[in-house]
């Protein structure tokens, strides 16, 4: 059974790494991702599995299926890329002329290896007459919108069986830790506007209100618990300090442990706004652009990856690779140190400090993680499992230049082929196993305890709001 899905992916590489590149090309922004989806539904089509695109709303959510009935197996894909952060594929900054927006979270990977294991598990399931579907969902937005949340809501997930995904990383391990819950929201705040030295008194500024928001905010996050988060950016600021600006605009994420955590810490937020606008004579209005929830892991599913990423095994770099790598270290000073210091005991396993070639054993304390992904929401629907890959130089920030040159690079394929066997080994474990798809189910519903999945949609939301625009800050 490894032997025939291996095989398949094996013989199918170049094509993978092409699509990896051509989505790492197009770099496209949060339900931007016109072209990317488009190739990767055209692979999945072209391989026979039938594509509804346009799911939740969304037109760069699609969901492709191959088969019928159960069991029902969920991949998950993305595609989005992040502003500002476009680079060659270099280990120096050098970012691309064309375009400013670049996969430093290497989603352009992320999609493509889950789809490669879809097709080497729908040919190893036809070769072999095994009932079942394999289900691709291709999930736009996961850096802002969280696309995952908007097709959870929509159904999507209803009859999935299992959902296994991955994430470029710096390590080949299990992800057993949970993430944060997170609420993206932009703020807006109207006030009035006049001519800045002639009539200031007739105007309010915009700009006031959002820059003593975010004051303010400053003043509560020493009262935040430690493993909260609060950022933001200004979007819109007003365009000429003569002209009092009647539109301002902030671009925010909240972040705590939990969902319930989190309802009060977001009130706060929302207070604080209101509160600047009541200083400054101006309007406020928050806009939500998407919702994550913390992930429930599932040690069912960690066992299952581990024993197939052991199966797999690390991807194999050479001299050239671990050179790129290095490089990419020297322009982030003890990253590698701290990157060994944040895996604690399994820091003894690693061999490489530039890319990871082990795997490391799987750690099932479940310490809160640091980020926070879409693949939450799904976690509370359905019984769901992530991994990450070696695809970046080991421990170079994510959502950098320098993350975004490696998934361009051939540590970032070697990366995504490592990651596509291991959810296909996975994947056929669940289709040929009933008892390991029910010991799952069983975990997830003792994890849930009774607990029934709510979505953070404010009332009256119908659909995402773009969260760049056109991408081009318009
Ligand atoms: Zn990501």
């Amino acid at each position: 059974m490894k032997d025939q899905l291996s095989g398949a992916i094996d013989a199918r590489a170049p094509q993978l790494i092409a699509l990896s590149d051509d989505v790492w090309r197009h770099a496209e922004l949060g339900l931007l991702e016109h072209k990317s989806s488009a190739q990767l539904a055209a692979f999945l089509g072209a391989a026979g599995f039938s594509i509804r695109m346009g799911v939740a709303n969304m037109d760069t959510a699609f969901v492709a299926a191959w088969g019928g009935g159960g069991p029902v197996i969920g991949l998950l894909g993305e595609y989005d890329a992040l502003p500002g952060i476009s680079n060659q594929p270099v280990p120096h900054r050098e970012p691309v002329e064309d375009n400013p927006s670049g996969h430093g979270c290497g989603h352009n990977l992320l999609g493509v290896a889950a789809a490669g294991a879809a097709v080497a598990l729908k040919e190893l399931m036809q070769a072999q007459g095994l009932p079942g579907t394999v289900r691709f969902f291709g999930c736009p937005a996961e850096e802002s919108s969280f696309g995952k949340m908007w097709m959870v809501c929509d159904g999507a997930f209803s009859d999935v069986d299992v959902v296994l995904t991955w994430h470029p990383g710096g390590v080949n391990a299990v992800t057993f830790t949970s993430s944060l819950a997170d609420w993206v929201y932009k703020f807006n705040f109207y006030g009035k506007t006049a001519h800045a030295a002639a009539n200031p008194h007739e105007g309010r500024s915009a700009l006031d209100a959002l820059e003593l928001m975010n004051e303010g905010v400053e003043r509560m996050r020493e009262h935040m618990r430690p493993e909260c988060r609060i950022h933001y950016v200004i979007t819109h600021g007003g365009q000429s300090p003569n002209v009092v600006p009647d539109y301002a605009q902030s671009f925010y994420d909240v972040r705590a442990a939990t969902v319930p955590d989190l309802v009060p810490m977001y009130a706060w937020v929302e207070q604080i706004g209101q509160g600047a606008a009541m200083m400054t004579q101006t309007r406020f209005e928050p806009e939500f652009i998407g919702a994550a929830a913390n992930t429930l892991a599932n040690g069912v599913i960690g066992d299952v990856l581990q024993a197939a990423l052991e199966s797999v095994g690390p991807p194999a770099f050479g001299n050239e690779e671990l050179a790129f790598a290095a490089q990419l270290q020297g322009h982030f000073p003890g990253c590698a140190e701290r990157a060994l210091r944040d895996l604690e005991a399994r820091a003894s396993h690693i061999r490489d400090t530039r890319v990871c070639d082990v795997v490391l054993p799987l750690d099932a304390t479940e310490k809160p993680g640091k980020g926070s992904t879409d693949v939450g929401d799904v976690s509370w629907v359905v019984p769901t499992g992530q991994f990450s890959a070696a695809c970046y130089a080991f421990g170079i920030p994510g959502h950098t230049w320098a993350a975004t040159a490696c998934s361009g690079s051939s540590i970032g394929h070697k990366g995504m082929l490592c990651a596509a066997k291991v959810l296909a080994f996975a994947g056929a474990r669940f289709v040929t196993e009933p008892g390991l798809r029910a010991a799952a189910r069983e975990e997830h519903q003792r994890r849930l305890g009774g607990h029934v999945y709510k979505s953070s949609i404010p009332e009256g939301v119908t659909r995402p709001p773009m969260p760049f625009g056109d991408g081009k800050g318009k």
